[in-house]
């Protein structure tokens, strides 16, 4: 029997990269799992690929679109076992240099969007003493160049996945984070030009000499759904670290 099988599943931003691959592997371990982004045909295109259960799409910066999307899936599931946090968007800019108006927009999609959804899909975990998976990143840990206010979503979500957890251990409801190094998604293909120019370093050089190779997003789904299943029950709190070694010394 997988170890999956049977989960009733949501993941935000699950129309491409990270979320599209959790989705994926989650549905091919035996999850029911209903895909959404602010993208409605990637969102239409990848759950037919991956033949997920369902769509509920919301823009993670819409309170009541997420509360909307929760309930739909609900509706579709027959309940909620498990919520994957995975809506994210970078800004790359030196902190003191970023627009301001930017600056709240990352915090909205990645740090706001996260707490709305954890919220609206808290009663339904409580019922089915489920669990949450926040796709952090390296960057909510160590401090990087152009990356400022994306490294502070990023530990404001590790912090946010701490004390849901703790506030939540009575329910048994499992909160926990996963914090990638560099993938090979959209979101880093956007990031190469600025990396490159900042560093005068081929990014593909810096990531071989610090990283090994990129992660795929299949790593990162991987721990995810183990953190996810039953086998990780007495994990909570936590932010697994998936970087091929880069922040190991
Ligand atoms: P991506 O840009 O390839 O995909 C992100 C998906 O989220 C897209 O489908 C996009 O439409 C959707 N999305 C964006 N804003 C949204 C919103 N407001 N509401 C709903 N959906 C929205 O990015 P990715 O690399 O797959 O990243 C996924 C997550 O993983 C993000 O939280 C990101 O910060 C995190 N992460 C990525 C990396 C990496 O190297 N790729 C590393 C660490 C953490």
């Amino acid at each position: 029997m997988s170890e999956l099988a049977g989960k009733r599943v949501f993941v935000t931003g699950s129309g491409a990269g990270i979320g599209k691959a959790i989705a994926a592997l989650f549905t091919e371990r035996g999850a029911r799992v209903v895909v959404s982004d602010l993208d409605a045909l990637a969102a239409k295109q990848a759950a037919e690929e991956i033949g997920a259960a369902g769509v509920a799409n919301c823009d993670v910066t819409d309170e009541t679109q997420v509360q909307t999307a929760i309930q739909q899936a609900v509706d579709l599931l027959g309940g909620l076992d498990v919520l994957v946090n995975n809506a994210g968007i970078e800004v790359s800019s030196p902190l003191l240099q970023q627009p301001t108006e930017s600056f709240d927009r990352i915090f909205a999609v990645n740090v706001r969007g996260t707490f709305v959804a954890m919220k609206a899909a808290t009663p339904h975990l409580v019922e089915s003493k489920g669990n949450i998976v926040n796709i952090a990143s390296i960057a909510g840990i160590g401090g990087s160049p152009l990356l400022g206010s994306y490294c502070a979503t990023k530990a404001a979500v590790i912090q946010l996945t701490r004390v849901a957890a703790v506030e939540m251990r009575p329910t048994g409801v499992r909160v926990n984070a996963v914090c990638p190094g560099f993938a090979d998604t959209a979101m880093v293909e956007r990031l190469v030009p600025d990396f490159e120019a900042a560093t005068q370093v081929p990014f593909g050089d810096l990531v071989a000499a610090k990283q090994g190779r990129l992660g795929t997003p299949q790593d990162i789904a991987e721990v995810t759904a183990f953190l996810a299943s039953d086998r990780a029950s007495w994990i909570t709190g936590s932010h697994y670290v998936l970087d091929g070694g880069l922040t190991a010394s």
